[in-house]
């Protein structure tokens, strides 16, 4: 039995010593106590079916006992080094991570976070090419930090401060953007910018592979290869924000850049490459990296041996189970059901994505689709208490974000989708 303090104490304490910029999920905050691989608990033993892992974090599973091994023997032996002295599992995670890496994407550094990732990538754009303008889409979500916040392009996270020399593009988003899913008017746009907007030179250009924060918006189809193209010949890099898409969860590939058949500059991680670790990584090519020579470029606690040890360890999972298929196999039919779902919800105005990246986006109205913000909202509350948790993302807060655990199965799919059937019902 649970003898912690209760879920209104907790809130009560981070009202008194937290700053009042959080926010939590739910109108009666949930307060979990435990973690078993897809499932939550919280402090009454109230089991939770978790489809959203930590906001794309929990990449194997909540506590997986192999990655908890590999972490306990490294605590046990040497907690903290640095990169100073020499220490095997900081070479031996880069080892591994860089087999993973297609082309000539074979230098990893380690950071603590994705905002850290997207921090050290800009820079190592505007070191490499010279220039300073850096190309981002609407919609993105890139960090929090003064210098990612000019990356990100959602207003609800951009603090007034100098955004930096950013240009944001029109998001090539197949269901809401205005030209559909045709990647030439979108390429286009980032034209136009270079050419209007800039000197005629940019530093690089950045994308997620599907928008995360942004409600799983995947990219128009052939949108990367354009704009790589348009960008390299502009002087600019590329860059891959993986942060959320990589590690095998779109199921077709390893890697979400994979899907649009371009092979990027700079790739950023983080999130479910520690499985719940504050861990980071930037991958680029030897080119790029000697740029960084110039200096020094340390980090105290970047690819600390337990971070090391436990992202070795998730790298290993994800292949011994084999969850790149998996991930592909659930999702489809997860995918599959909530489109015959669709049929029958009015307010189901779009559902994509792939593996186990999807969006659920409801509109009031399918053809003027407008965001059904308040129906989002009784309906997400409504999942809790059927014990299944979701995301929300986009702008308008409209969009299901369904991003389990790898580990989740098709029975979980199954339950997933009675449950918002049953939501939905009843509204
Ligand atoms: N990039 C993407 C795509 C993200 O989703 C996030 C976090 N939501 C970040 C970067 C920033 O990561 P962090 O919160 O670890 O700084």
């Amino acid at each position: 039995p649970y003898r912690g303090p209760s879920a209104e104490q907790i809130l009560e304490k981070r009202k008194r010593f937290l700053g009042p910029s959080l926010f939590h999920y739910y109108q009666k905050p949930l307060n979990i106590v435990e973690g078993k691989m897809q499932y939550l608990f919280d402090e009454n033993g109230k089991r939770y079916l978790d489809a959203f892992a930590g906001i794309v974090t929990v990449s194997c599973g909540h506590c997986h006992p192999e990655i908890v091994k590999a972490i306990t023997e490294q605590n046990n032996l040497l907690q903290h080094a640095t990169t100073i002295y020499l220490h095997h599992a900081i070479a031996d995670f880069a080892e591994e991570l860089a087999s993973k890496m297609p082309g000539n994407l074979k230098v990893v550094y380690f950071v603590n976070s994705g905002s850290e990732a997207n921090e050290l990538a800009m820079l190592m754009a505007r070191l490499y090419s010279g220039n300073l303008g850096m190309i981002a889409l609407r919609n993105a979500y890139h960090g929090g930090t003064s210098g990612t916040i000019g990356l990100t392009a959602l207003s609800t996270w951009k603090y007034s401060i100098p955004q930096g020399e950013i240009h944001h593009v029109v998001n090539p988003d197949p269901y809401r953007g205005g030209f559909g899913s045709d990647a030439h008017h979108y390429a286009k746009d980032v034209q136009d910018h270079i050419s209007y907007g800039t000197p005629g030179k940019v530093a690089g250009f950045i994308a997620e592979t599907i928008q995360g924060v942004g409600g799983a918006v995947e990219l128009a189809p052939g949108y990367l290869k354009l704009v790589y193209d348009i960008v390299r010949k502009a002087g600019g890099v590329c860059i891959a924000d993986e942060v959320q898409t990589g590690f095998g969860r779109t199921g077709s590939h390893y890697w979400g850049f994979e899907t649009q058949g371009v092979i990027p500059d700079i790739v950023t991680m983080a999130k479910g490459i520690g499985n719940g670790l504050p861990l980071g990584a930037v991958v680029t090519t030897p080119e790029i990296a000697n740029v960084m020579a110039q200096k020094i470029q340390f980090n105290t606690f970047g690819g600390n041996p337990v971070c090391s040890a436990g992202g070795l360890a998730v790298l290993r999972v994800l292949d011994k189970e084999k969850r790149q298929t998996h991930c592909s196999d659930v999702g489809s039919h997860l995918i599959g059901r909530l489109k015959d779902l669709q049929q029958r919800h009015e307010i189901i105005g779009d559902v994509r994505g792939r593996g186990l990246m999807v969006g659920i986006e409801l509109v009031t109205d399918r053809k003027e689709k407008t965001p059904a913000k308040a129906e989002t909202a009784v309906l997400f509350e409504k999942m809790r208490e059927l014990g299944v948790l979701v995301g929300k993302g986009g702008l308008h807060g409209n969009v299901f974000r369904i991003k389990p655990p790898m580990c989740f199965t098709r029975n979980d799919a199954d339950f997933l989708v009675d449950a918002l059937d049953y939501a939905m019902s009843k509204i």
